[in-house]
């Protein structure tokens, strides 16, 4: 086929679209049916309404071929186990007694039995169902969720493509489940699990479908010569099948690289790539291996996982260098349009220029039309919407939001130094000590204490207006006052304010932070029915007051003990919220260091002699590919360093990291140079302090002690043991004692009790050194 052809034939598509509804219909349904107010019926009919209204949505917008059975009541995973047959021992009979309640059993367990464990989709803030899988593992083929979510679309008189988990990504998000040997491989399974494959791609062709996608994002990793077999195996064999829909096999969230030639060489009939961020790099790859001859290519172009318009000059040239490459090329989002909000349109408090430079899942579908449109009929067809693009293009390069002389100048002129502390560790450590004058295994927590429903309803009658900000304050200092009067009662060494005032980590910083957008419908899912309203890192960053000192200072008025002040790192206010796409990362991280470096001396000029900087996500935004990850950590420690180093030697500086294994980024944790850290150990019995120590960590670090997960109250004894294990890696003068986390979710009573436990065991442990 030659490439004006290709082009001709080109279409727009996309791999999935946001579950919830416009006012998050699906969450209010589920949650309504899991408290017995919504029946079954209901809810099947309000999900049967929302992906009908999806679909209606797509193909008015000019998606000829709309994608069936992302849609999920929880997690697109856990259908995948579902439909695959593989319900852990523990789940069999909940499931037996009813397919929903079972179903919402493995997501979120019951009284009796735990939940699967759930955990991040690659490096998304969405969160998946782990399969568990084990020797016994016996497959079924459930397709009965896919073929009647095909059927649904099909009587819309729609033409639609099923998109299913693929079978190498399933097997290799799968852990070995409890009782099964920890080595235990799950991708040996893959034989069994082909013909569960096989039956559900017969059914689905026999129900109309033409092409069915199956998705493989696992295969932008670095993979294993054994496991790129495993791919190549899992293709030839479901590409040989006689009774079959034609394949799509997706990727996205990065380049293919060694995966690209082995799916290239696979008898299936497309390949979904992307060409946005790190995927840019297929574009050569594929030239490489000398295109998809004889394939369909969809192309990621728009990137689904910002919430920026595309650029759509440029897309059309990759698009144009993409035409060379395979028979037909299709236009796509990057990757399923989960993973960013629905729609721009009901934002009212954002100025509507500037909500002209975002795009939303119903944007970025207009935007794969309006390309695929200019690439089959020519780009004079869509001459009025490429004007338009470059106007909204020029406008965001040109807004005094997104430049800022004043910032620029500033971030400009940061040198190697700036991001050093003046005096080296052990100076600091000494003159600390001397300020501080703490006893040895000092107790401290994370820093937020326990969330009320009576504060949480006085922050929502300050937005209604019922309780004016002096009332809402008087609330807040009252919290303060008690949760520092705990404190001191119950013995803790460094207080905290208990952080009453923030709604969240990220959140509260960046309704202050100048630059930060904030949306009022920009729901994502995170997981289950939890949904977030990211920030929108949209311009040059700046912080116009304090943030936080006043509430520091009036904790620290009520006490003669430190009262350590409180911030969220500039790595974590970047990997939580949409970062602008118009310059490296780096840089807005580097902005955001600066602001947050002005809130640090400015707490340490109030009279913190304590201040900790959060940096919980430093580990999950890590790239994807490990090829990738140095260049990330070295910008990423450098901002932290950035952000607290601008303090006098005998300022303390703590930072707190959790949800990960810490396993590989020891050396970044190091590069950090943090005079302490607390970290999340209390589940893994203090691993990480044997991870620290066997790097030759040198600085004081607190392994959590107490699992602030559950409301689970640890007993003084347990927590000593777990002191005595972190003891056995971290000299006494250099360990802390703290929870795992903030206490945020957590109750009072449990709190108060798991508190006095934690120093209980301080000086139970004291007593014995
Ligand atoms: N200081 C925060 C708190 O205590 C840290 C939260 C986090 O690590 N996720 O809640
Ligand atoms: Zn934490």
């Amino acid at each position: 086929m030659t490439s004006k052809s290709a082009a001709a034939a080109a279409r727009a598509t996309v791999y999935g679209y946001p579950r919830q509804g416009p006012n998050r219909e699906l969450k209010k349904a589920v949650e309504g049916y899991w408290k017995g107010r919504v029946t079954a019926d209901a809810l099947r009919g309000t999900a049967a309404e929302l992906r009908a209204a999806n679909w209606r949505q797509l193909a008015a917008a000019g998606i000829q071929e709309v994608p069936t059975g992302d849609f999920s009541l929880y997690d697109h995973v856990l259908d995948t186990s579902v439909m695959v047959g593989a319900v852990p021992e523990r789940h069999r009979e909940a499931v037996a007694a009813g397919a929903l309640d079972g179903y919402f059993a493995m997501a979120r367990g019951t009284q009796d039995v735990a939940p699967l464990e759930m955990t991040k989709w690659f490096d998304t803030n969405y969160h998946y169902l782990v399969p568990e899988l084990g020797p016994d593992t016996a497959f079924a083929a459930g397709s009965g969720k896919q073929v009647a979510e095909l059927k649904e679309a099909l009587a819309l008189g729609l033409s639609a493509r099923p998109v299913l988990v693929g079978p190498v990504t399933y097997l290799l998000l799968a852990k070995p489940a409890p009782g099964v040997a920890a080595d235990f491989d799950p991708l040996t399974l893959l034989d069994r699990l082909l013909p569960v494959y096989a039956e559900v791609l017969a059914d689905l062709r026999a129900a109309g479908a033409a092409w069915v996608q199956l998705d493989e994002p696992a295969l932008v990793q670095d993979r294993t010569p054994a496991e790129l077999n495993a791919a190549a195996r899992a293709y030839r064999e479901l590409g040989g099948l006689a009774d079959r829909p034609q394949l799509l096999v997706a990727s996205y969230f990065d380049r293919l690289g060694e995966a690209l030639p082995v799916l290239a060489k696979a008898p299936v009939e497309g390949l979904a790539l992307d060409f946005t961020g790190a995927g840019a790099g297929n574009l050569d790859a594929l030239a490489e291996v000398g295109g998809l001859p004889g394939k369909r290519l969809v192309a990621g172009v728009v990137d689904g996982r910002n919430i920026w318009v595309n650029d759509l000059g440029k897309s059309l040239t990759t698009l144009g260098t993409l035409l060379g490459f395979a028979d037909r090329v299709d236009v796509a989002p990057s990757c399923s349009l989960l993973h960013v909000p629905l729609d721009t349109a009901p934002e009212r408090d954002i100025d509507p220029q500037i909500l002209r430079w975002l795009a939303f899942a119903r944007q970025k579908t207009a935007e794969v039309v309006t390309l695929a449109r200019g690439l089959a009929d020519g780009t004079d067809t869509i001459a009025t919407e490429l004007a338009a693009n470059r106007a909204d293009l020029a406008s965001r390069a040109g807004s005094a939001l997104t430049r800022d002389p004043a910032v620029r100048v500033r971030t400009a002129a940061v040198t190697e130094a700036d991001s050093r502390r003046s005096h080296a560790y052990p100076d600091r450590a000494a003159a600390q000590r001397t300020r501080l004058g703490l006893p040895l295994l000092p107790v401290t927590t994370i820093g937020s204490f326990p969330q009320t429903g009576a504060l949480r309803a006085a922050r929502a009658d300050l937005r209604a207006g019922r309780l004016d900000t002096a009332g809402y304050e008087d609330r807040v200092r009252a919290e303060i006052q008690e949760v520092v009067t705990f404190q001191e009662k119950a013995g803790l060494d460094v207080l905290v304010h208990g952080e009453a005032e923030r709604n969240d980590m990220v959140q509260y910083f960046a309704e202050q932070l100048t630059g930060y957008l904030a949306t009022q419908h920009g729901w994502v899912q995170s997981y289950g029915t939890r949904y977030v309203r990211p920030p929108i890192l949209a311009g040059d960053i700046s912080r116009p007051a304090p943030m936080t000192v006043r509430w520091t200072e009036y904790a620290q008025s009520l006490t003669g003990r430190p009262v350590k002040g409180m911030l969220t790192g500039p790595v974590t206010m970047l990997a939580w919220s949409f970062v602008r796409d118009d310059q490296p990362r780096a840089d807005t991280a580097r902005q955001v260091a600066l602001a947050l470096r002005d809130e640090v001396r400015d707490l340490e000029a109030s009279g913190s002699a304590v201040i900790q900087v959060d940096e919980p996500a430093l580990r999950e935004t890590l790239p994807l590919r490990t090829g990738d990850r140095e260049a990330y950590l070295a910008w990423a420690t450098e901002a932290f360093r950035l952000t607290t180093s601008g303090v006098r030697p005998d300022t303390q500086i703590h930072t707190h990291m959790c949800y990960a294994e810490f396993g590989d980024i020891v050396q970044a944790i190091d590069d950090l140079d943090a005079d302490v850290i607390s970290l999340e150990a209390a589940r893994s019995h203090m691993q990480v302090a044997r991870e620290l120590a066997s790097h030759g960590y040198p600085r004081e670090a607190g392994p959590g002690v107490y699992d602030i997960h559950s409301p689970r109250v640890p007993s003084a004894e347990e927590a000593a043991s777990l002191l005595r294990k972190g003891l056995e890696a971290i000299p006494a003068e250099r360990l802390w004692v703290n929870p795992d986390c903030g206490l945020k979710t957590r109750g009072w009573p449990e709190t108060r009790a798991s508190l006095e436990s934690l120093v209980s065991a301080a000086r139970t442990v004291r007593g014995e050194l």
